[in-house]
């Protein structure tokens, strides 16, 4: 308590400051004799003592509550804002009133936490200030990431769209060109193109060879001699690729047996896939693609050029049937030999052909003799066997370049390309020979049927104009032979006999 209290300390400092004085006062008066001592305090000494006690008492305690009052009191309110203050609240200021040191002391307190404010402010606007550089680097990080991926989405839909396009293309070409041929040129140029593979190749199978054919390349330095090139099935990774019908993927041509280099002609290794092209679960053939570095396809690329491999199959499918329906277009079902509209167009051909480059041509119309009576005597069954049975014999003498269809019924005609008359008439009385000569039998039956055929011939005038002209007299020639008795062969003019 003592040590605590300023104003007690000030009270027991003037008590000290008093006694010291009273000690005074006595070592004065002590020398003094007692009457001289008497004399000045008076008779009472006692009650003088007390008196002075209860003075220096008193003057103490009203310095002391001057003291708490003047300075301890106010010495403690600063210290208390100054506490506050040091707990944070930097808003709390001293009373200025006095204009004593406490004031001044205040005052001095006062500005010095209008500095510190101050000063936290500015330090809370640099935090902030920090903060906000941080957020804001923090969202420029954000927006660099964003834009990073998306341009990587960018790259990847632009892939996307190519590889579609691609896909797109080789469904156009699936389903416009029809020429199969066209149709390779254009997976191959397409293909080899857009998917950035160093080398590429469309085999095909023949199925009756079993065997796969080069068709068509990409890439490839020695083209000519890959073109030359076939593998049977189950030979070399295009050749099981045909059998099993599965994909193969070779990430390292260097250390795969199987890989066959193309039969040696290629030097360089790398990554190898073959693809089967298939269109109503048949195998129609092989897609070859050759990267010159390792693991060069994806699950990506492979899963993209395995839809490749579909859409060209589907291409090479569409333009085979489309051949085979053209081809059937042009064939007698019957025969199988040329039908009238293809022997118009051959015969145009030919005799166009002969024109511009001076040649000869000749022309023989057949036709069967009393066939009329053979399928009543025998039935129509038969006489469609014998006509094909005809059909083959006339097909069989003739050369291979000679032209032979079914002109209609039991009549046929032959374009014999470079041919003048004489020879034709030799080739016709062949024929009718070979035709005399065979004979046809029943079913179930030993009877030989014999069947005879008249032929007449013409051979190109100047003066024709057109096929049709020279098509009538042959026509007209073959009237003769009819006229003649019939297993004979008549020319237009001059009638010449066989
Ligand atoms: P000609 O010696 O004068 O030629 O007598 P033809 O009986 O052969 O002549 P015609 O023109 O009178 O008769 C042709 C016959 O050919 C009629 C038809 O029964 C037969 N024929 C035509 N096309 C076919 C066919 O595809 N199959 C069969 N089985 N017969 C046919
Ligand atoms: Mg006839
Ligand atoms: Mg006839």
């Amino acid at each position: 308590m003592l040590r605590h209290s300023l104003a007690i300390k000030l009270g027991i400092a003037t008590g000290l400051v008093a006694l010291a004085l009273i000690a005074l006062g006595m070592a004065v008066l002590w020398p003094l004799p007692d009457s001289e001592v008497r004399g000045l305090l008076g008779d009472e000494l006692r009650v003088t003592l007390f008196v002075l006690v209860v003075v220096i008492g008193g003057v103490m305690a009203v310095v002391a509550l001057l003291a708490r009052q003047l300075v301890t009191r106010p010495l403690l309110n600063l210290a208390r804002d100054m506490s506050r203050a040091e707990e944070g609240d930097f808003l709390v200021r001293a009373p200025t009133r006095r204009r004593d040191e406490i004031g001044e002391l205040a005052k001095a307190f006062n500005k010095m936490l209008a500095a510190i404010t101050d000063l936290h402010a500015t330090g809370i606007d640099r935090e902030q200030d920090l903060q906000r550089a941080q957020q804001a680097l923090e969202m420029q990080q954000e927006l660099e990431r964003r834009s990073h991926l998306i341009e990587e989405a960018n790259t990847q839909l632009k892939g996307r769209i190519d590889e579609l396009t691609l896909l797109m293309d080789l469904t156009r070409a699936a389903t416009s060109t029809l020429e199969l041929s066209a149709v390779l040129d254009e997976i191959a140029h397409r293909v080899g193109k857009a998917m950035g593979v160093d080398e590429f190749a469309i085999l095909l199978l023949d199925r009756a060879r079993r065997r796969l054919q080069v068709v068509s390349t990409f890439g490839a330095p020695n083209s000519a001699e890959l073109m030359a090139l076939t593998f049977a099935l189950g030979e070399g990774i295009c050749g099981r690729v045909a059998q099993t019908g599965r994909p193969l993927l070779v990430p390292d041509t260097s250390t795969d047996a199987r890989y066959l280099h193309a039969k040696g002609l290629r030097q360089v290794d790398g990554s190898f896939l073959a693809l089967p092209m298939v269109a109503k679960g048949r195998v129609l053939g092989v897609l070859n693609f050759f990267r010159v570095r390792r693991d060069g396809f994806d699950n990506h690329a492979v899963a993209l050029l395995n839809a490749v491999a579909g859409q060209a199959a589907l291409a090479i499918e569409n333009a085979r049937l489309f051949q085979e329906q053209a081809a059937l277009a042009l064939t007698d079902a019957l025969t199988g030999l040329l039908n009238r509209r293809a022997l118009d167009q051959r015969l145009d051909e030919e005799f166009h052909r002969a024109r511009r480059f001076g040649s000869k041509l000749a022309l023989l119309m057949i036709d069967v003799d009393h066939f009329k009576e053979f399928n009543d005597k025998h039935g129509h069954l038969l006489g469609d066997h014998v006509l094909k049975q005809v059909a083959r014999t006339l097909r069989r003498q003739l050369r291979k370049g000679d032209v032979l269809a079914r002109y209609g019924g039991e009549e046929f005609c032959a374009i014999l390309v470079r041919t003048q008359l004489d020879q034709a008439v030799e080739a016709a009385d062949k024929l009718r020979r070979a035709v005399a000569e065979r004979t046809y039998a029943r079913v179930r039956s030993d009877r030989r049927l014999k069947i005879t055929i008249s032929a007449g011939v013409a051979e190109l005038q100047e003066s024709h104009s057109g096929p049709t002209e020279l098509l009538d007299a042959a026509d007209s020639a073959l009237y003769l032979a009819k006229n003649a008795g019939r297993n004979c062969v008549r020319v237009a003019e001059p009638a010449k006999t066989s």
